[in-house]
């Protein structure tokens, strides 16, 4: 449980009902809707669509497929891409990619084609007798990938596909990174998390070793040594701090160590409940929290940014959901102090107001105070630097916090390869983490032969 909100109540709610609340977010096509959505593509070439996916989908393609009633060309055509469509069908803001290139999202069409939907549909109703993918003959190398998040296994399962053998050493219980751990419950729902890792390890060759961590019982020196090739997908695992004082007392909290275990609950109904709380942040991660807050009962649920509407991370979509939550959005304010009760728990935040003085950002002196039994950080997650603390590790060079990588997702230590949020390339989505998985182990196989044949 999590201590620092221990003393709260529980919700008022039943874990059914709660159940109930935390229900698809985007309910399932039918077949019928499917075939309509469909015919609404235009298959066009060059499609813009396919340049706006990371993971680069052929989208018209799969589309087309779906219109012929073909849903098993259709998955592997999406899954021969992006081994993780399932999840990114449903987790990937679409409204700033695909979707939002699409040729038909322009006034008179009313919207774009639903590409995400239709990948969900072709994804949960095919059906595959066995992995539809088959291994290459055995190449006699092993790779270690560290890190069982979306970057990771995208990246063992390509591996895996080459012929080579993989070994995952991931740190937590569960495979799966932020999928597992980190996506708010409504977007992904009945385990399916676990579901995908179970489908992607079909392929054979990948084991997964859990309770490994880099950094503490698993060092970068002896992995190196000990494989061919080494991918680093970490994720960030750390959390951004308010530097206020008073910020560890109870009622404090990192939005993602709440959603952690809001995520793995099996009784939502014994759950701490902030009635009136405070998520401090713009981006995704602010949003999920504050709706979560919200769908689990608390009365009062407030979002506040330092700056406003047109910065804040999340998309207007997410927005539009916390709206529709009762979250309210407050801009231009900072967090100045953590206002305490008699007992030394949270009972508000004050606030700073905030404006841009000559295009920065400064307080303008004038202060409220909001009242509170909780406060979310959701400010942004940073790199866990205990990850690469050997003499090895010590030695990659970084991009401020992050490692640093090339295109094809090379660090600066030969053979050792990194990938997904723990790396300054793109952004930090899921489809983002799985492309790079990909494009690492294709570079990672190119070298590897490249030995073979100079050897
Ligand atoms: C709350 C939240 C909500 C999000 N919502 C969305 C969303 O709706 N849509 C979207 O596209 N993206 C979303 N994202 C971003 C997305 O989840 C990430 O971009 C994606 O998971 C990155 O994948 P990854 O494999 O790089 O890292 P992760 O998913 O973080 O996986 C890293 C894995 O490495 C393991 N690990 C870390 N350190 C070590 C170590 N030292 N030794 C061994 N193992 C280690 C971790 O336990 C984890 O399993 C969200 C992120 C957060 C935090
Ligand atoms: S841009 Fe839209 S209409 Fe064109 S191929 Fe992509 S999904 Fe179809």
């Amino acid at each position: 449980m999590i201590d620092a909100l221990n003393h709260l109540p529980r919700p008022r709610a039943g874990a059914e009902e709660l159940a109930g609340q935390f229900g698809d977010l985007a309910p399932p096509l039918t077949a019928r809707q499917a075939a309509v959505e469909s015919s609404r593509c235009l298959y066009c070439f060059d499609a813009p669509c396919v340049n706006a996916c990371p993971s680069e989908i052929d989208i018209p393609s799969f589309i087309h497929r779906i219109s012929d009633e073909n849903l098993q060309g259709a998955a592997e055509r999406i899954l021969s891409a992006n081994i993780l469509g399932g999840s990114c069908a449903r987790v990937c803001p679409t409204e700033i990619l695909c979707e939002q290139a699409c040729v038909r999202n322009n006034a008179k069409e009313c919207a774009p084609v639903l590409i995400g939907q239709l990948q969900r549909y072709a994804l949960d109703n095919a059906a595959f007798s066995e992995h539809p993918f088959k291994r290459s003959p055995a190449s006699g190398k092993r790779i270690a990938v560290v890190g069982a998040g979306p970057a990771g296994l995208s990246c063992a399962h390509r591996l895996a596909m080459h012929g080579h053998d993989v070994v995952v050493f991931e740190a937590r219980e569960k495979s799966g990174g932020l999928n597992e751990y980190g996506i708010a419950r409504y977007k992904l729902v009945d385990d399916y998390a676990q579901r995908e890792v179970e489908f992607l390890l079909g392929i054979g060759g990948i084991e997964i070793r859990h309770g490994q961590r880099l950094g503490d019982n698993l060092s970068l020196t002896d992995l190196h040594q000990q494989y061919d090739s080494v991918f680093l997908g970490l994720g960030l695992n750390a959390v951004r701090q308010l530097g206020l004082p008073d910020e560890q007392a109870p009622g404090v909290l990192a939005a993602t160590d709440y959603i952690r275990e809001l995520r793995q609950a099996d009784d939502l109904s014994q759950l701490p409940l902030a009635d009136r709380c405070l998520v401090i942040g713009a981006g995704n991660t602010a949003i999920d929290m504050a709706v979560q807050m919200s769908r689990l009962g608390a009365r009062d649920v407030n979002l506040v940014y330092r700056r406003g509407h047109a910065d804040m991370g999340a998309t207007e979509h997410e927005q539009d959901i916390a709206k529709a939550n009762q979250v309210r959005l407050h801009t231009w304010a900072r967090p100045d102090a953590v206002l305490l009760d008699d007992d030394g728990r949270v009972r508000g935040m004050r606030f700073a107001r905030t404006a841009l003085v000559e295009g920065r950002l400064g307080d303008t002196g004038e202060t409220f105070e909001l009242a509170a039994d909780a406060i979310f950080k959701a400010i942004g997650q940073c790199f866990d630097e205990h990850s690469l603390g050997d003499p090895l590790a010590a030695q990659l060079a970084r991009d401020g916090e992050r490692i640093r990588v090339d295109a094809g997702m090379r660090t600066s230590v030969p053979g050792v390869y990194a990938g997904g949020d723990c790396t300054a390339l793109g952004q930090d989505l899921t489809v983002q983490a799985v492309q790079h998985g990909k494009l690492a182990a294709e570079a990672i196989h190119a070298q590897l032969m490249l030995n073979v044949e100079a050897a």
